[in-house]
């Protein structure tokens, strides 16, 4: 059975998706930590940051620049974070490579997200 994210790339299992081009796929998360969290995720599978090559170069810039587009079409692309974590005691718990973007926030104070940067 493949992982959880990859179900979610080829349409096996359910996701709010909000963006999709052909090298990535973007959805809401499923627990948010902030008022829009979205999960940004190549549609090869790699587990984490700790395993990419030098062939990934380009889709991970792909990565990142979707999630410009995203922040843009979602109108916040004044203020948001980006964020990757790295191996279980980073807090990773889904093994298929994710970009966290976060924002939405009213506040300094509500920024504040626990377990996040
Ligand atoms: P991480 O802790 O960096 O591995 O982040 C995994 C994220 O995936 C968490 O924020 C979860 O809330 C989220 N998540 C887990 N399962 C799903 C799902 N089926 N759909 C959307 N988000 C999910
Ligand atoms: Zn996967």
């Amino acid at each position: 059975m493949s992982c959880i994210f990859c179900q979610i790339i080829k349409k096996e299992m359910p996701a709010d998706i909000i963006y999709e081009n052909e090298q990535v796929v973007a959805f809401k998360d499923i627990h948010p930590k902030a008022p829009l969290h979205f999960l940004i995720i190549p549609k090869k599978h790699i587990p984490s940051v700790d395993h990419l090559e030098e062939e990934d170069k380009e889709l991970m810039g792909e990565l990142v620049l979707s999630a410009k587009k995203i922040a843009k079409e979602q109108g916040v692309s004044a203020a948001y974070k980006l964020v990757f974590n790295v191996g279980r005691a980073g807090g990773q718990i889904i093994d298929h490579i994710h970009l966290h973007l976060l924002a939405g926030w009213k506040s300094d104070k509500e920024r504040d997200i626990p377990g996040m940067p």
